[in-house]
């Protein structure tokens, strides 16, 4: 689709599913997507002069429509139905279409054992390091490379309405991190309530 035929709409949906996969981070404020699209938003329509209040209304649209989810109190916004951004996962194709074709919790669990060390992954280890946080368990090991390994854990699982932000993220070991996907539900919502202790003290 050519730029002058774009809607408004259509224009806000792209620079957001860009913006993510550019980052590799579903969830952002309001102010920072402004600010670090302003160029493309003023060149869009460049006699509009209320680009800020239009791109706005749309990210409203976007949300009443379903693609994005907004958290009043951290004033965010998540894109959803993006279970893979571009460049989160290493570059073959077959592990990418077996992702794909797993259920929605199955998929979530793979994502993160197999993501690339880039946005919300990235961000985890640089916040909690490499020693999994689930009670004291400090649990890593050293890889070949010399690099320390961890999974990355959505607390609240992005398929339930998670994001991709600090305090819903934690860093666990291959055990950990598989008993909170697979373990009865009582362990897992235990292990659920004590992370987002956990991530909500750190990130204050
Ligand atoms: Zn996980
Ligand atoms: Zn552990």
């Amino acid at each position: 689709m050519s730029e002058k035929n774009m809607t408004w709409n259509d224009f806000v949906l792209q620079l957001v599913v860009d913006y993510c996969d550019k980052r590799t981070l579903r969830t952002f404020r309001y102010q920072d997507f402004l600010s670090d699209n302003l160029r493309e938003i003023e060149e869009f329509r460049p006699s509009n002069r209320n680009a800020a209040a239009k791109v706005r209304q749309q990210l409203q649209v976007l949300r009443d429509d379903g693609h994005l989810t907004f958290v009043d109190n951290r004033g965010t916004y998540t894109l959803r139905g993006h279970d893979i951004l571009s460049g989160e996962l290493p570059d073959e194709s077959a592990l990418i279409e077996h992702i794909k074709s797993a259920p929605p919790d199955k998929r979530e669990y793979l994502v993160e054992t197999y993501v690339r060390d880039v946005g919300w992954a990235k961000l985890a280890k640089e916040k909690y390091g490499h020693a999994c946080m689930m009670d004291s368990c400090g649990n890593t090991f050293r890889k070949n490379d010399g690099s320390y390994y961890i999974e990355v854990h959505h607390i609240v699982p992005l398929y339930k309405n998670g994001e991709d932000a600090i305090w819903n993220l934690s860093v666990l070991c291959a055990h950990h991190h598989k008993m909170a996907h697979y373990a009865d539900n009582r362990t897992r919502l235990r292990m659920q309530s004590e992370l987002l202790k956990i991530a909500e003290t750190a990130s204050e």
